[in-house]
């Protein structure tokens, strides 16, 4: 499914360039290496010339004298023309010795990002790869600055500086025999906006206190060299990588070196998959709060790395850049696009194969909401009524042998909820599937406002989309009920069920 999405956004956002990158392949094919070759396989990616010049072509002797001890072969590009999937799939690890985060084709950028995702590739980047933010023409490529540790490029030191590197943890493969600490010649010590800390491991920083000549240009908390443990993929960042001199630093080419060896090993096992929680703050206060209880429900599931939930209250989110690169989005109280933008980019999402979870206020639509798409795939369900104030209600479990109610009792009472009854109810529609219903023998329902009949589906699944709906989700009580819960739980491991 998720490959299959992948293609299809392939497709659809490179149409331009779809004969460019079909010669390429074609150029391609006739190096192909077997399965067994690629496993020893490294892809360089190199500007060559230029103010790093230098640093590359002595990196690229080293790494020639490297790669004959240690069995692997060396395939060096200097543009992202012929990077695609197939292309991708022939190397183990990726290095990007001198080579920008910009001026890549959507082709090239969709397959790296996968690639690094599902660990099918290790890699390896240096200095130039940090060089995110607004240039030459070229908006900032916002996964990899995410990849990076969420950082933007802010200044470097021009006249370069020599410094002092501390090695943070000693332990890691990628600094085994390195000195504890050790002087690196002449860098440019590009600093951001902020430290990747907390959203990387870091490996070693620069002692700005150390820089010669002195520099005013710092930034406190300077890491240098750290990985990204939020994808599969090993990966190893190097600050440095500016000037021809490291290649004689011993500390530096033993860090080179173990770093290639540590990328071409077994891809992480976790994180399983990545979700994207969207949440609205400009709500009523009832679903503010759920969101904010869903929230911290979902992120403590990531105990343990075994997936990544990052939140957003920015629904310019919805965008195919943003979202291809989640397994799920859950939408906790606000509809999944606003713009006619945003909501074409969630239905190319949902389409190519995305999948979602959506509670209470997220499916809410009435004739101002003007998205017939949205309706189809709530099952034609439109807003009709609901009961007032919030109060429990006895759910009916309408199949117990579904993955996601299987184990639950026939009913149970959910803890207070605003419940939505839909009209048409999308039990009418072939391609749903009703879960959970409010019980009939709660009618009346409410005090100010009252339900008295009708059929009322609260969680269901439109079969056509990997999707579950969930009417729960308005104020402070709905995740204190185990059974409750349990149904969640059961859902969202449906809904990821092709990542286990
Ligand atoms: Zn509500």
């Amino acid at each position: 499914m998720r490959i299959a999405r992948f293609i299809a956004i392939a497709v659809l956002l490179t149409g331009a360039f779809i004969s460019s990158t079909a010669s390429a392949a074609n150029n391609t094919r006739a190096t192909k290496a077997l399965p067994s070759q690629a496993d020893k396989s490294l892809l360089v990616l190199t500007e060559r010339g230029g103010q790093h010049g230098g640093f590359t072509d002595a990196a690229m002797q080293w790494l020639t004298t490297f790669a004959a001890e240690k069995g692997y072969t060396l395939t060096e590009i200097n543009d992202t023309k012929p990077i695609n999937k197939e292309f991708l799939a022939q190397h183990k690890v990726f290095i990007q010795l001198d080579y920008v985060p910009y001026n890549w084709s959507e082709e090239a950028k969709i397959a790296f990002e996968q690639a690094i995702f599902d660990g099918t590739i290790g890699w390896v980047g240096f200095h130039h790869a940090a060089l995110l933010g607004d240039f030459d023409g070229h908006a900032m490529w916002q996964w990899f600055a995410d990849y990076m540790g969420g950082i933007r490029f802010k200044n470097y030191i021009p006249e370069l500086a020599s410094a002092e590197v501390v090695v943070e943890r000693k332990n890691h493969p990628v600094m085994r025999g390195v000195s504890p600490s050790f002087t690196i010649s002449n860098e440019e010590w590009y600093t951001f906006d902020r430290s990747p800390r907390g959203r990387v491991e870091v490996l070693a920083s620069v002692d700005e206190q150390s820089y010669r000549p002195a520099s005013d240009i710092t930034m406190g908390d300077h890491p240098v060299v750290w990985h990204n443990p939020r994808v599969k993929a090993r990966n190893v960042f190097f600050l440095m990588g500016h000037d021809a001199e490291l290649i004689a630093n011993k500390d530096f080419t033993t860090m080179f070196s173990n770093a290639i060896e540590w990328a071409a090993g077994p891809a992480n096992w976790f994180p399983r998959f990545r979700v994207l929680i969207h949440h609205n703050r400009n709500v009523e206060e009832a679903h503010r709060q759920f969101a904010e209880d869903g929230i911290r429900f979902f992120s403590e599931m990531t105990i343990g790395d075994g997936l990544v939930v990052d939140v957003t209250d920015r629904i310019e989110d919805f965008n195919d850049e943003k979202l291809r690169t989640y397994h799920i989005v859950i939408s906790l109280n606000d509809n999944p696009g606003h713009t006619a933008e945003q909501r074409a980019a969630f239905e190319r999402y949902m389409e190519g194969g995305g999948a979602w979870l959506g509670f209470h206020a997220a499916g809410y639509n009435d004739s101002r909401t003007q998205w017939q798409w949205f309706v189809d795939f709530l099952g034609g369900a439109v807003f009709h009524r609901n009961n007032w104030p919030p109060q429990s209600a006895k759910l009916i479990v309408d199949d117990t042998s579904h993955p996601v109610t299987k184990g639950m009792p026939a009913s149970y009472i959910s803890p207070q909820n605003e419940w939505y009854q839909f009209k048409p109810s999308p039990r009418l529609r072939e391609n749903v599937k009703v879960l959970v219903s409010l019980s009939e023998e709660n009618y009346p329902i409410g005090f100010k406002d009252t339900v008295t009949d009708g059929d009322f589906p609260v969680v269901w699944s439109n079969t056509d989309y990997n999707m579950v709906y969930m009417n729960m989700g308005h104020g402070t009580r709905i995740f204190v009920d185990p059974t409750q819960n349990y149904l969640i739980y059961n859902a969202l491991r449906w809904l990821m069920r092709e990542q286990f």
